[in-house]
């Protein structure tokens, strides 16, 4: 089985990493000639944990190639993934373009039998849209090539990346060719073995199962954040509702633990391009929307609840530990500590920051604007264009007025708080994932704060 993948990003290099670790023959393509050069150099574009060895493994073995030569990739393959970004445009709508490109691109080197899978996040109606894509390339080469286009949407997380691909808890296939089925089953074959329910639908219910999903995931977060909020004034634990609530199987006890609002490069897009695929349909998404808006709200309602406890933020210092949307990964896109920092910025704070993995995208792409220092360069003042790059947790809360755990990344878990606390200026500790126990962090001196208890 010989297969290709464009777009070498998570869900490209994932899917063609675990495809090849299956056994079968696989090119991961991509237009970005140094992300292909560092991956033949054995250096990957992302942190995710168990992927190198996966990647070494495989490269060694021949199984697994790099190139961003497209001809190669068309002609090797007899099944095609499309795994390109479908970032949000300013209305929200999921941007295609580089999903219409790569269909054209694999049709301008067409030669014979294709499966074009989409495995991007792609509003409903897209495998059709790359159906025709590929089909007025075809006429104009003069062509009478055979093709098919399945969805296939891919429903891992960063972070567990790898196993989720290993271990899925279902396989989703868009079809309306049994030809496609045929070949796309005998490329999960391994998960076919092991008991992994497969979904057989159409294109566009394949479609639609994914936003589904995501958009249901994020309303269960935002439940549980907005009765975290009602908690904080009424003085109930969030944390013993989202238990007893989870208890009732048919609610389910995952994605009820409070925070700072969700963010990551999934829920936030894939939540707006619902609303506007049912804008489309002249469908209303209400409680989508209501979702999408109520989020926002999550992220100030933090710095709402750091202001009302510091009293005036202009001229305090805050400690972050943690930036990336989640432990276990450096993806930035859409992270809430953005928008806690700027926010915190705008009203004349001073930040510094640490994070065990997300500095450098940080740095490079969520705080490109800002100045940043190191914590050695800096001397105490500070403007709100700059932000100071601390090299471990600890360095980031000397001289603090408060801490702000924003990721729950494992080395945040047990931090020598007697030793922060010596360092710090002030005592506030704002803890936006509920790591700690009030009754083991204010006896140490600290004022705590948690979300919803
Ligand atoms: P990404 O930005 O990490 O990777 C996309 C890659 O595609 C980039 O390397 C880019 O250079 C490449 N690319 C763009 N145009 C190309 C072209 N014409 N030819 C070849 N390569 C091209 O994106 P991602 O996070 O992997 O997401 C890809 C899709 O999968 C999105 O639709 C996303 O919503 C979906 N998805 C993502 C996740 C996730 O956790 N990241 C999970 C499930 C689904």
């Amino acid at each position: 089985m010989n297969i290709s993948i464009i777009g070498t990003g998570y869900v490209g290099l994932v899917t063609g990493t675990c495809l090849s670790e299956f056994g079968m023959n696989v090119t991961c393509m991509d237009v970005d000639e140094i992300k292909i050069e560092n991956l033949r150099r054995g250096i990957l574009p992302i942190y995710e944990p168990g992927l190198l060895p996966l990647v070494e493994k495989n490269y060694r073995s021949g199984r697994l190639k790099f190139t961003t030569n497209l001809q190669e990739t068309v002609e090797s393959a007899n099944t095609i993934f499309i795994a390109v970004g479908t970032p949000p445009r300013k209305d929200g709508s999921a941007d295609l373009q580089y999903v219409l490109v790569a269909a054209r691109s694999i049709a301008e080197h067409m030669n014979e039998y294709k499966v074009i899978v989409n495995k991007s996040t792609v509003p409903v109606g897209t495998g059709k849209q790359v159906k025709e894509v590929i089909q007025a390339v075809l006429d104009c080469r003069g062509l009478d090539i055979d093709f098919d286009v399945v969805s296939n949407p891919e429903f891992l997380r960063e972070g567990a990346a790898v196993r989720d691909f290993m271990h899925p808890d279902r396989i989703v296939i868009g079809s309306e060719s049994e030809r496609a089925k045929e070949i796309m089953k005998s490329i999960y074959n391994v998960l076919y073995l092991i008991d992994t329910p497969f979904v057989f639908t159409s294109v566009e219910t394949a479609e639609l199962i994914k936003y589904a999903s995501n958009a249901f995931l994020a309303t269960k977060i935002t439940f549980i954040n907005e009765i975290a909020n009602l908690c904080d004034k009424i003085g109930a634990d969030v944390h013993h509702i989202s238990k007893a609530m989870g208890l009732d199987e048919r609610i389910g006890k995952y994605f009820l633990h409070p925070g700072p609002g969700y963010g990551g490069s999934c829920f936030p897009k894939d939540t707006k391009a619902l609303v506007n695929i049912g804008q489309a349909f002249d469908v209303p998404m209400s409680l989508v929307q209501s979702v999408v808006s109520a989020n926002e709200n999550q992220k100030s309602y933090m710095i709402r609840k750091m202001e009302r406890s510091l009293e005036n933020l202009s001229g305090k210092v805050i400690g972050i530990l943690g930036l990336a949307f989640k432990p276990e990964t450096d993806d930035m896109r859409e992270a809430p500590s953005i928008t806690i920092i700027q926010e915190l910025l705008k009203r004349g704070a001073i930040v510094k920051v640490y994070d065990p993995i997300a500095m450098d995208n940080a740095r490079r792409f969520a705080f490109e604007q800002y100045k940043g220092t190191k914590n050695a360069e800096w001397d105490g003042s500070m403007d709100d264009t700059e932000i100071v790059y601390c090299e471990n947790e600890y360095e980031a809360l000397i001289g603090t007025d408060a801490l702000v755990l924003i990721t729950e990344w494992n080395e945040f878990r047990s931090l020598d708080l007697l030793k922060i606390k010596a360092s710090m200026r002030g005592n506030h500790f704002f803890d936006l994932r509920n790591v700690y126990e009030r009754s083991e962090v204010e006896p140490l001196g600290f004022v705590y704060e948690g979300v919803g208890r």
